[in-house]
């Protein structure tokens, strides 16, 4: 139940989104690992010279390298930084796994190895078909009526098996955040989102009917007769599409107050009095407590109706495809291929299977990151770059409280409340200063599908163990080769990853502007994600509650709307045929622009600082670029990207972050430095005219 604001999509290491769970990926058999490209720091050849930067300039900075950089056949998305950083953490990463799935040093070595080996061992997992999940299909077979619902889908949780319908876990009181307290929320469906399942247009008609083929497949594959299997895509798609209608949009989601209901356990249960909760936290260990919060208790309500009226064999159907999909990663070849053609190909447009390799040493970081992480920084991350980043967050924090001054829509109330939120910011850099024990957590050699159960009770009990115990505050929330960072508003930190603090973000080599335009951005946008229209109802001890004037949460408002008309008349994908073109959603992105644009003011700020201080101008030339240049240049290249229409269409829809043409656009074109720099004129479409500004 972790909330927090990252960077970017994870779309490297930890393959994320609530479908992902069951990421589906054959290897080719010819997939050997090698060395990717280096990721490069100011990159003149990616320039488009062509291009004017006035009027597009992603196109101007990223021009020539999206044109000469195709998206690999395994990839959906391709981006210059994120992806080759990315790629280029994971290989290192599978050197170490490689390496002690071999010959472990260890006993953690041999755990993270064994953990490997199990993964890739694809021989073994094609000769034991479904035997792997065999009880729990006789299980869900064994249902006799709906009554017996909650205690079967408690005790395929309590054995690590795909147990859908919601999520229950430990988090944070969004009110007292010094409170470890029970949560619970809406989940259960298999496509990207709701709207997948609801909307009447012939291209969502389209992918539910290849849904349905697809559900009908994976039914015949596991044993089915091609008559049952059809009757059961249909059951399946019947409730997924009930628990879709039940469901809260994102952009509701993205508001604390609307997710935030607390529940006795008694009031809990009236909302749903056909699924018995006692028994399902009884068969978890839940452990005890008397209340809860119930993110959307309408959902509930719903999920009642359903278990009421819907006969016992449609739930088999649901839970036995449940069962089937989310353990297709280590499943026989014919379902890890069924299931990439749909999820990966249909869906995202992606060409061909991620190598094993790859996907197995992403199952491995998810799993025991903070294992194999300790032995990577300690290759990988200097003191040194540790030292020059806790540097550059306190530049960025200076220019934070400067930019919070000198706002002229905000009151001097509002300002001091604002300055206090910032001054209680905590910072994490790197990794974590303790180490999870894995000790509880058992591997086996030979048990893919096992080992992958056991991580998942592994995870929730711990989760769980939190209940009522004091906040942690030294945790991580992504381990240590992640290629990403994150805002945790209930925590009030931020937090980067040892794996971002290096080229293209972070180059030791380079000169200031280059950095504060990379990972100089990066960190002034996960400051500025405390102050978006999400993180703003936070105070600085991390608990939901107003410190602007209402005058101010107006103005505010007012702002924050500019911003939502800008970005909502981006096109994130053409139209053609019957498919009309889709659109960014601004309130969707809201939190993401803001912090970009936020991100990019005050690292612009530090820069001009620190140039002060060593007697530099702005205005001086390397390369024949001006510092300035330099400046938005670094911050256009880390969004130069190819990216598959059908992934920016689902992008569109489930990623709050904008794709990196309008991150870049979206920006500079708010922002009068940018003007300058390039001498642009009035008129022309990056001139920032009528210009947004939040921060
Ligand atoms: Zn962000």
């Amino acid at each position: 139940m972790k909330k927090s604001i990252c960077i970017a999509a994870t779309l490297v290491l930890a393959a994320g989104g609530a479908w992902a769970q069951a990421p589906a990926l054959v290897e080719p058999d010819d997939a050997k690992p090698a060395p990717p490209a280096e990721a490069r720091s100011f990159d003149a050849s990616a320039i488009d010279k062509t291009a004017d930067p006035c009027v597009d300039f992603y196109q101007y900075a990223c021009g020539n390298w999206n044109k000469n950089n195709p998206i690999p056949a395994d990839q959906v998305r391709w981006a210059r930084s994120f992806s080759l950083l990315g790629e280029r953490n994971r290989y290192l990463l599978w050197e170490e796994l490689d390496a002690a799935a071999k010959n472990p040093k260890t006993p953690l070595e041999k755990k993270y190895g064994d953990y490997y080996a199990a993964c890739m061992n694809t021989s073994l997992i094609d000769k034991e078909g479904l035997t792997p999940i065999k009880p729990a299909l006789a299980r869900i077979a064994a249902l006799k009526d709906t009554d017996g619902l909650a205690a079967l889908v408690g005790e395929l949780a309590k054995d690590g098996d795909p147990a859908p319908l919601f999520r229950f876990g430990v988090q944070q009181d969004e009110k007292d955040s010094s409170k470890q307290i029970a949560g619970v929320g809406q989940a259960g469906i298999s496509l990207p989102d709701r709207d997948y399942y609801l909307s009447s247009s012939k291209r969502f008609e389209r992918i539910r009917q290849e849904y349905r083929e697809h559900v009908t497949k994976m039914f015949t594959l596991a044993g089915d007769t091609p008559e049952k299997a059809a009757a059961e895509a249909d059951a399946v798609i019947r409730i997924e599409t009930s628990l879709a209608q039940a469901s809260m949009a994102r952009v509701e989601m993205r508001d604390p107050e609307k997710r935030y209901h607390i529940y006795t356990l008694a009031d809990f249960q009236k909302l749903a009095p056909d699924f018995d909760f006692a028994v399902y936290f009884k068969d978890i260990h839940a452990g005890q407590f008397e209340t809860l919060n119930v993110s959307t208790p309408n959902f509930f309500k719903e999920l009642d109706q359903l278990v009421e009226y819907e006969p016992v064999d449609t739930w088999k159907s649901y839970l036995r495809w449940h069962v089937i999909h989310g353990s297709a990663f280590d499943l026989p070849a014919a379902f890890r291929e069924e299931n990439f053609n749909f999820f990966e190909k249909t869906l995202a447009g992606q060409k061909e299977p991620t190598p094993r390799w790859k996907s197995c040493t992403a199952q491995t970081d998810r799993a025991l990151g903070e294992a194999v992480g300790q032995d990577w920084v300690k290759a990988h991350f200097p003191p040194k770059a540790k030292a020059s980043m806790d540097q550059l967050v306190a530049e960025l924090e200076k220019e934070l409280g400067e930019d919070i001054k000198t706002l002229p829509w905000m009151s001097d109330d509002t300002k001091k409340a604002a300055e206090a939120k910032l001054a209680l910011y905590r910072n994490k850099i790197g990794y974590p200063e303790h180490w999870r024990s894995y000790a509880a957590l058992t591997v086996k050699r030979d048990d893919a599908l096992g080992n992958a159960e056991r991580d998942g009770v592994f995870q929730r009990n711990y989760n769980l163990n939190k209940l009522g115990k004091p906040v942690d505050e030294k945790e991580w929330g992504m381990t240590p080769p992640t290629v990403n960072a994150y805002y945790n508003p209930s925590m009030n930190d931020i937090n980067f990853p040892a794996g971002i603090l290096q080229p293209p973000f972070f180059d030791a080599d380079m000169d200031p502007a280059v950095n504060f335009g990379g990972i100089g951005v990066v960190i002034g946008h996960e400051m500025t994600h405390g102050f978006d229209d999400e993180g703003s109802k936070y105070d600085g001890n991390g608990n939901l509650r107003e410190w602007q004037t209402a005058e101010d949460r107006q103005k505010f408002t007012e702002r924050t709307d500019c911003e939502v008309k800008e970005y909502s008349s981006f096109e994130a994908a053409p139209a053609h045929a019957d498919t009309p073109a889709a659109h960014l959603n601004g309130k969707l992105t809201l939190g993401e622009n803001t912090a970009d644009n936020g991100g990019l003011r005050i690292a612009y700020m530090a820069l001009l600082d620190t140039l002060a201080k060593e007697g530099k101008s702005i205005d001086d030339k390397i390369d024949g670029y001006t510092e300035a240049q330099r400046f938005f240049l670094s911050f256009g290249q880390v969004w130069c990207q190819n990216q598959t229409e059908q992934s920016a269409r689902q992008s569109a829809m489930t990623d709050p972050h904008s794709p990196g043409r309008w991150r870049t656009n979206g920006s500079v074109q708010n922002f009068d430095e940018f003007g300058k720099a390039f001498s642009c004129n009035r008129g022309q479409p990056m001139y920032p005219e009528n210009s947004c500004r939040v921060w």
